[in-house]
C-alpha cells in the first residue's frame, strides 16, 4: 500500500483556528540562547524560521502539537499553549 510521502499525507490534516497564537517566542531569550536553530531543525512542520540577526518567526497555525519545541527549548523562550477546544490541527484517521 502506497502512503505517499510525509509531505503528501501532512497535507490531509485540516487546520481549524482560533485566531490567537498558540505559541509565542520571547525574542531576547531565543538571541540570548541560541534557540532559533534548535526549534528550526527539530519542528516536523517547519513552524519556526530564525533571521541573521537570531530573532525568531513562526507560522503557528502549521503547528501540528506535537509538544517537542515545547519539551526541548532553552526555559523562558516559548510560551505554548493548546488551541482553544475544537481548533487546531484536526488529523485524518486512516
Ligand atoms: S508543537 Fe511540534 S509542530 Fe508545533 S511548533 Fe512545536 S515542534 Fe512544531
Amino acid at each position: 500500500m502506497n502512503l505517499g510521502t510525509i509531505a503528501e499525507r501532512l497535507a490531509r490534516n485540516r487546520y481549524e483556528l482560533d485566531g490567537a497564537p498558540h505559541i509565542e517566542v520571547d525574542q531576547q531569550a531565543a538571541r540570548a540562547s541560541g534557540a532559533g536553530p534548535l526549534l528550526e531543525r527539530i519542528c516536523p512542520a517547519h513552524v519556526y524560521a530564525v533571521a541573521e540577526d537570531g530573532s525568531v518567526s513562526l507560522a503557528w497555525a502549521a503547528c501540528l502539537e506535537c509538544g517537542t519545541c515545547l519539551a526541548l527549548a532553552p526555559p523562558g523562550v516559548l510560551t505554548w499553549r493548546y488551541p482553544a477546544g475544537g481548533t487546531g490541527v484536526l488529523y485524518r484517521m486512516g
